[in-house]
């Protein structure tokens, strides 16, 4: 690891930090003789004794020790935030490189941290872990974490990932699952790249190492939880990178119908639980009918990677449709703008909503202007998009500036980057959430422009709900709120 120790921000009074002499500036560097290599290997070390040696740096360069007794707790101590490691691969799909122009800096970030796919469930290529990195998630148990495999052919992956010197991820694979490490694994699935016999081996070769087996040489040790696999996703804005075929409706519907089957027998023989995962996109970009809950991870494994949110949010709008609560949507218009993807599922949703609830909420699809027409997900509109779609859908009903009481957007596309830079938060502290899109336009410009209450839509129409009447407390007269300062 590059990083050597972790600088002190700031100490609280009457801490055992404090009393054992550490103050702001110092730069922690090693717990109980073990290096404090982030905020992730602090917390792990500070919990394994109760009697704990520090050993710091002080700001002019000398170092002291400490020993402290923590019971295993922390010390008080608030630590620089992280720098987030920057991947070595070049991706043929990589989505930084098919950025458009002009959008924020960080959003041009190639990041790649194992402790944020520890954390949040983001996939790491394993380029920026060396075998000392592999060695500290075994060391620290950071466990499970998630793998963007690709490919288990050498040649292949280093095809997909642009990097000759990262071919053998089942090399790093199993020196994780030795130590005891489980792995989610995903594929991005590239027509002609990555498909036919690669594919079927990956899958053959990543079953061989699934979890909880009891014979072999993984038996005992960490195993492979699960394998999704994610249709390539191009932008237009591709300019001096290699032409690849995306995935159109008809490859979609083949590919689903090809690996539906196998995704069934490998839930039955891994004991009732799936572990060959299909990306919801398989399913929208194909227009069919998303697969039954039994399809998907009881515990929605990959749920972040867009595995089950369409059957998940199904299966929570036919309990909520029936429910007294419903009744909170009578007589409201509601504009509810979505990617192209979703909008077909989410309409007819709405329209049963409307039959049992009252309510006059429609979804609309927004077309994705900067990244183009192409990208359909949701969470890569951005306010102009979402305020195009509006302005849109406000003439074809006339131009009455009031033409619905609120508009919906997608809570996916209220963030602050397309990876995980701003979200480096550990467990414990809160997250803020963005009131930002990714253009940089914020909740509260998009409603002054649209001059009717502008809330996220949340997970599910619950949520959608509780944002619309928090909305409405917000925006009753004589509150004297500014607009947008509603922020679920
Ligand atoms: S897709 Fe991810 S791993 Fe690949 S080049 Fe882009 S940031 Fe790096």
């Amino acid at each position: 690891m590059a990083q050597t120790g972790v600088l002190v921000i700031s100490v609280e009074p009457d801490s055992l930090a404090f009393e054992g002499g550490i103050r702001a500036g110092d730069t922690l560097l090693e717990i109980n003789g073990e290096p404090v290599l982030d905020q992730l290997s602090y917390q792990f070390l500070i919990t394994q004794r109760d009697l704990t040696d520090l050993t710091f740096r002080r700001p002019g360069g000398a170092r002291a020790t400490a020993t402290v007794e923590n019971g295993g707790d922390g010390i008080g101590v608030d630590l620089a935030q992280d720098e987030v490691k920057v991947c070595k691969q070049n991706c043929v799909f990589c989505f930084v490189l098919q950025m458009p122009k002009g959008f924020r800096k960080s959003l041009y970030l190639k990041d790649e941290d194992i402790r944020l796919s520890f954390l949040y469930g983001h996939f790491s290529t394993l380029s920026s872990s060396n075998d000392a990195e592999l060695d500290r998630i075994v060391r620290e148990r950071l466990s499970p974490i998630h793998v963007s495999v690709h490919a288990t052919d050498p040649v292949v992956r280093v095809k997909v990932v642009g990097n000759p010197k990262e071919g053998d991820i089942l090399r790093k694979i199993d020196r994780l699952l030795l130590g005891g490490v489980d792995i989610h694994t995903q594929v991005v699935l590239v027509p002609g790249l990555n498909d036919g016999e690669v594919w079927a081996r990956t899958v053959r070769e990543l079953w061989e190492r699934r979890a909880f087996q009891t014979e072999g040489p993984w038996a005992g040790k960490g195993g492979v939880l699960s394998l999704s696999c994610v249709p390539v996703g191009l932008t237009r804005h591709r300019e001096g990178l290699p032409e690849i075929p995306d995935v159109d409706p008809g490859f979609a519907r083949d590919w689903a119908a090809r690996w539906m089957p196998e995704v069934r027998r490998c839930t039955r023989e891994n004991g009732g639980e799936p572990w060959l995962l299909l990306a919801d996109e398989w399913f929208t970009r194909g227009q069919m009918e998303v697969p039954g809950r039994d399809f998907y991870s009881q515990s929605w494994a990959q749920l972040e990677n867009g595995v089950g949110l369409v059957r998940k949010f199904l299966e929570h709008s036919r309990r909520f449709l029936h429910r007294p609560k419903a009744k909170g949507f009578s007589g409201r218009r509601v504009l509810v703008l979505t990617g192209a993807s979703f909008a077909p599922v989410l309409n007819r949703t709405l329209a049963q909503l409307n039959r049992e609830s009252g309510g006059q909420l429609r979804a609309v699809a927004a077309r994705n202007n900067a990244f183009g027409e192409t990208v359909t997900v949701a969470g890569l509109l951005c306010g102009q998009d979402l305020a195009y779609a509006a302005h849109a859908d406000r003439q074809a009903h006339g131009g009455d500036p009031r033409w619905v009481d609120a508009v919906v957007v997608p809570s996916a596309s209220l963030r602050t980057h397309t990876g995980p830079t701003d979200q480096y938060v550990l467990p414990g502290q809160e997250a803020t959430p963005s009131t930002q899109f990714l253009d940089d336009m914020t909740l509260a410009e998009l409603e002054k422009e649209l001059g009717v209450p502008v809330v996220p839509g949340g997970e599910n129409l619950s949520q959608l709900l509780d944002h619309l009447q928090a909305s409405d407390r917000f925006h009753t007269a004589g509150m004297n709120l500014p607009q947008g300062a509603y922020n679920p």
